[in-house]
């Protein structure tokens, strides 16, 4: 990787293109490293971020668990190393005809290209389910555990919202409490209810039944096309078949809403509605990627791919190279299952072919749980892919 540093800001003349990039979760600085690899003196950028520190969510499920947990980074060392300005701020409202935005504390900033990626809203779906927050997720479970652990939690229940939100956490919590229960000599039945057609459908066919296998090996159940509902804290009610499954707990995942920026398009859900190449629909000069923007599937190695795209985008408009192909996603992840984790892609193979798998790794050997091809070389602690 070649060495991005504070130089390239510097070298970034008047005629450079100003680039702004609100959000610096994993859409916001892959794309401020692509940008600054793919253009870089002719570009100057700005990051404008209301927090300090990028967070490597997905290792978040560790922590209940004592494993491990979500490493934190500077943002200011990250924005640095991608020859980005960094201003800590929020963004509020965005003006396409004049290409300037107001941010939270009032202040307007000029660009010629925008990149917004202010991630998802996560709400609790159900009243009286422990909603999943990866920013407290030892405070939330780390009690479950311990009742896991004492043998006095039996019949535990993990659900998902329709739609669903990232795939992985539910089959992660349920897999590594059902293995702590294991490890510990105590019965637990653990049931995961989701409205995909099966574990980790969108991974596809083959590795969706290989999870279904693993799942089963590790006796956790699976109640799949299932809408649910939780009237007490003790009982799922599922939709349509109508049968209702009594547990000591209910865990679920949030449910995800998009960032209704003023300025810009959204739909019902305030997501805001992405083309192929990570232009906002309708708006000149404005991309997105991420959790924020209606692409349906949430997954940090896809906000990252769409990130890509929308920054060779705007890496063309300032003449450091061609228009980039339309996002073609390839799903890649790694599901942690409390042993061996496993590496699930689904990748084309060529034609109208894809190819899903499942494969045992080892722990040394797991590649970064969010594949980001220009941001994870800057994150120390991660394995590079
Ligand atoms: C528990 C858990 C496990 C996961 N596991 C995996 C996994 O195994 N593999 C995988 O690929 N993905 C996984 N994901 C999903 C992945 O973390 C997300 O898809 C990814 O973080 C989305 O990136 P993003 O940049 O869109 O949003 P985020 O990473 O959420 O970043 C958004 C950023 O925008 C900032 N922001 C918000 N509002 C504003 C504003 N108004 N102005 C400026 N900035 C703002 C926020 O502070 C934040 O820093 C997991 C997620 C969770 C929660």
């Amino acid at each position: 990787m070649a060495d991005l540093n504070d130089s390239a800001l510097s070298e970034a003349g008047g005629d450079a293109l100003q680039v702004m990039i609100a959000g610096a979760g994993v859409a916001g600085l892959e794309a401020a490293f692509a940008l600054r690899e793919l253009a870089r003196e002719r570009i100057h950028l700005t990051l404008l971020a209301p927090v300090q520190e990028f967070v490597y969510r997905p290792m978040a499920v560790e922590e209940p668990f004592a494993a491990g947990g979500a490493e934190r980074y500077p943002l200011s060392k990250l924005a640095a190393e991608a020859g980005a300005e960094l201003i800590e701020d929020a963004l509020a409202v965005v003006d396409p005809e004049r290409r300037c935005v107001q941010t939270a504390a009032g202040n307007e900033l000029g660009y010629d290209a925008l990149f917004v990626a202010l991630g998802a809203r996560m709400d609790a779906a159900f009243d009286h389910a422990t909603t999943i927050d990866d920013g407290r997720m030892d405070e939330l479970l780390h009690g479950l555990v311990q009742d896991v652990e004492g043998g006095y939690l039996k019949r535990l229940a993990v659900v998902v919202p329709a739609p669903p939100p990232w795939p992985m956490p539910a089959y992660e919590i349920a897999l590594m409490t059902s293995q702590r229960a294991w490890d510990m000599q105590m019965a637990i039945e653990v049931t995961v209810l989701t409205p995909e057609d099966g574990p980790l459908a969108v991974f596809g066919r083959e590795a969706s039944l290989e999870v279904a296998r693993l799942l089963a090996e590790r006796h956790v159940d699976v109640v799949s096309s299932a809408y649910c509902e939780v009237p007490t804290a003790k009982k799922v009610t599922i939709r349509p078949s109508g049968e209702s499954l009594e547990v000591d707990r209910v865990v679920a995942l949030p449910a995800l809403s998009g960032p209704a920026i003023s300025g810009l398009p959204h739909d019902d859900h305030g997501f805001i509605p992405v083309d192929e190449y990570g232009a906002v629909r309708g708006v000149d000069r404005v991309w997105t990627a991420g959790d924020g923007c209606d692409f349906p599937i949430k997954l940090g190695g896809l906000a990252a791919q769409l990130a890509d795209t929308a920054a060779q985008s705007i890496a063309a408009l300032a003449g450091a190279c061609e228009m980039p192909e339309p996002f073609a996603p390839r799903l890649e992840a790694v599901l942690l299952t409390g042993g061996s984790p496993r590496r699930i892609t689904n990748q084309p193979t060529g034609g109208q072919g894809i190819q899903s798998e499942l494969v045992r790794i080892t722990r040394d050997a797991m590649p970064p749980k969010i594949a980001a091809r220009y941001l994870t070389p800057h994150l120390p602690g991660q394995p590079v892919a």
